[in-house]
This record gives structure tokens, C-alpha cells and sequence, in this order.
């Protein structure tokens, strides 16, 4: 297809920002070591320390609580390897939260969510009392991950109720805030957690950065020993102009807040009318919780997810199937399963994630190339 092409899988990655693209330029012409005292040296920690301000301004944390990583996988394998006796995590986590969970060797704990693939707040707190209680940890040994917003669905979490839960127990909390950046306002400015994550590509920053935001007195073991980067809390050199292209991103997302949202709803809520109008029998998961602004995830019965976004692809727009972080996966994915979706919606799910570069013009092409899809249905089931 030479056409143009529509990309609608911001929740994947995020196209690069020309503001980080600038930013990383000229970064990258700093050849300085930040930790060396020349005026080299001085020049690359200062613009480390200016993109340090910008996360700590999106993540509304003081900057000095920011450490850089090279990812949020990273950030949140750092957290989930600490000295933890039990670690409560949502069933609908991130692979890279659930996997890093169970690799601690603590206790782990999944914490149940609704048909909406909601955290059963009441089955949270009945888990902190018994670890307390019966087994008489102190709150201190105990993490409790509950990611923001939904990679898959866009359903947003209620963090401040989660926090309050938390916090009541005197357990610690992580949150996964990769999917809300720039897309609501993150935990960190209602009731600050103990640590959040956060992910440079999903802002339109480059790809291989990412931010730890750990709270002041927050125990803290880093994952990565050497030099003394980071205050001592994650070694190695600096990646200066991912670090830059972060920084700029970020700030983008913070001046955009007030506005992008809206817009983002606005053409979302236009695509799944228009869906519809092509396939009045769609189904849009996680519809009646309240979702992020950029992200539908729909499915047609009996179009399989993998095909339809093949078909997409080739009438030139980019979606995913289900959760396409680690695209090419087929399996069956454990967050639909976490809210009790039917196996035969669950495989046709597909996902539609927009952001700042996302038109109207996107909107129409995919409603236009979803046509393809239902009529894929349609001889799929002539076959039958
Ligand atoms: N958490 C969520 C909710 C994600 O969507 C992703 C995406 O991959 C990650 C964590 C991991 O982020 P990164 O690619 O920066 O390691």
C-alpha cells in the first residue's frame, strides 16, 4: 500500500514528537561525560537535569525523586526486586509488572478486577488485613502494583480509593502510569504513591528511556550497580540525548494537558460511532468504565483479531490485536480473561490508540478500511 498511512497505535509507541526530535539533535552534539567537572561535562548534566525537572513536572513530583532509566520495564523491575515479604499486583498488570513479580520470590497475590476490569477495591483490602494479621507482616514488607490506566481497554483505575487502601495498611504502592502520561493527570499530583513508572515512547519521546519516581524514604534497591549515577540509584552513563528527547516529550505532554485530552475523546468517540455505523453488532470492551481518551478496544464476533488487523494493515492503517506491546503474540489475553470476557469477543478484540499527531482524516480511513474486516466476517462464515 504507497498510500498514506494511518497510525493508530500510540499505546504501542507514540511517533517521535518534533520536539523531542530537536531536543535529541542537539544532545546529541554534547560529547560530554555528565559526571566529568569540565565544561563539556557540566553542558550534558544540564540538560539532564532540565529533562529531570520536566518529569518531575508531568509526574507532579519533585525532580529530585526522578531517576532515569532505560525504560518502564526496567523502572518497574527495579521497584518489584526489592526486599518485598508479599507483593499484591492487579490481575489485568502489565507483563512487565506480573513477570518481575514473580521472579521476587515473596508471596504474590492477584488482586481480582470487575467486568469493567476494575481493582475489587473490598478483595485489596481483605488480602492486606490478612497478610497483617494472620501472617503478621508489617505493612513495610508489603508492595501493592496497580497500574493507572489499561495498555489494552484504556480503563483507568480509581488510584486515589487504591491509595487510600494502601496507605491505611502502611503498605507500599506502585504505579504503573505508563498508559495515563499526558493522557490524564498522573497519580503522583492526587495522593502521591511510593513509586510510579513511567515510559519515554508512549509520550512521543524516543524509545529506551524511561523514569522511576521514587518517593522520598521509599525503600529503594537499584538494579544496576556501579558508578554513582542517578544519586547511587541506577549506575551507568547516562543516555544524554534519550534523557533530552524524554525531558522534551514531557514537556509537551504537560503543556498539552488541558487541551489534548479533549480533542483525543472527541475523534475516539467519533471512530467507535463510525465503526459502528460499518458493523452495528461491534462490541467496545471496558465501554462503561471511565477509559483514557485515546484508546478503543473493539471486536467484531467472528472476524479474529490477528486477521482483522491484517486487513487494516493492508488498507493501510495500523492497529493492534489485543495487547500488541509485544506484538505477534496470539494468545489469549489474560486481561480479557481477568474481566470474564467470552473467549469468541475476547480473540476479535482489537485495539485503536490515538495521539497528538491523530487527525479526523485517521478516523475516516479506519472506519473506511473496517468495512474490509466485516466483510472478511461475512466470508469466514459463508465458509462455515
Ligand atoms: N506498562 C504498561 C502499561 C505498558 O503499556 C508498557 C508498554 O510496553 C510497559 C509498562 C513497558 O514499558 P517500556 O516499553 O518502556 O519498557
Amino acid at each position: 500500500m504507497n498510500g498514506p498511512r494511518t497510525y493508530l497505535d500510540y499505546n504501542a509507541t507514540a511517533p517521535l514528537r518534533p520536539e523531542a526530535r530537536a531536543a535529541m539533535l542537539s544532545a546529541l552534539d554534547l560529547h560530554g561525560n555528565a559526571s566529568s567537572v569540565h565544561a563539556e561535562g557540566r553542558r550534558a548534566r544540564q540538560t539532564i537535569e532540565a529533562a529531570r525537572v520536566e518529569l518531575g513536572r508531568l509526574a507532579g513530583a519533585p525532580a529530585r525523586d526522578v531517576i532515569f532509566t532505560s525504560g518502564a520495564t526496567e523502572a518497574a523491575n527495579q521497584v518489584l526486586s526489592g526486599p518485598w515479604r508479599a507483593i499484591l499486583v492487579s490481575a489485568v498488570e502489565h507483563p512487565a509488572v506480573i513477570a518481575a513479580a514473580k521472579r521476587n520470590g515473596a508471596e504474590v497475590i492477584v488482586v481480582p478486577v470487575d467486568h469493567l476490569g476494575l481493582v475489587a477495591g473490598d478483595a485489596l483490602a481483605t488480602q492486606l488485613d490478612r497478610l497483617s494479621g494472620a501472617q503478621g507482616l508489617r505493612g513495610e514488607d508489603i508492595l501493592v502494583a496497580v497500574q493507572q490506566a489499561n495498555n489494552e481497554t484504556g480503563v483507568v483505575q480509581p488510584i486515589a480509593e487504591i491509595a487510600e487502601i494502601v496507605a491505611g495498611q502502611g503498605a507500599r504502592l506502585m504505579v504503573d502510569a505508563v498508559q495515563a502520561a499526558g493522557r490524564i493527570a498522573i497519580a503522583a499530583s492526587e495522593r502521591r504513591p511510593d513509586y510510579v513508572v513511567l515510559s519515554s515512547h508512549k509520550i512521543g519521546g524516543p524509545l529506551g528511556a524511561g523514569a522511576l519516581i521514587a518517593r522520598e524514604g521509599a525503600p529503594l534497591t537499584p538494579l544496576l550497580t556501579g558508578g554513582g549515577q542517578e544519586r547511587g540509584r541506577r549506575a551507568g552513563t547516562e543516555n544524554v540525548a534519550a534523557i533530552a528527547g524524554f525531558g522534551a516529550a514531557a514537556a509537551a505532554a504537560v503543556r498539552d494537558l488541558a487541551t489534548e485530552p479533549m480533542r483525543l475523546e472527541h475523534l475516539r468517540d467519533r471512530l467507535e460511532t463510525e465503526l459502528a455505523v460499518a458493523a452495528p453488532d461491534m462490541v467496545v470492551i471496558g465501554r462503561q468504565a471511565q477509559r483514557l481518551c485515546n484508546t478503543t478496544l473493539v471486536a467484531l464476533a467472528g472476524a479474529p483479531a490477528e486477521t482483522a488487523v491484517i486487513a487494516l494493515d493492508l488498507a493501510g492503517v495500523a492497529a493492534s490485536a489485543g495487547a500488541a506491546c509485544s506484538s505477534g503474540k496470539t494468545a489469549r489475553s489474560p486481561v480479557l480473561a481477568a474481566m470474564g470476557i467470552d473467549d469468541d469477543i475476547a480473540r476479535c478484540a482489537v485495539r485503536f490508540s490515538l495521539g497528538w499527531a491523530s487527525k479526523m482524516d485517521d478516523v475516516s480511513r479506519a472506519a473506511e478500511a473496517w468495512q474490509r474486516v466485516d466483510r472478511i466476517r461475512g466470508s469466514a462464515r459463508q465458509v462455515a
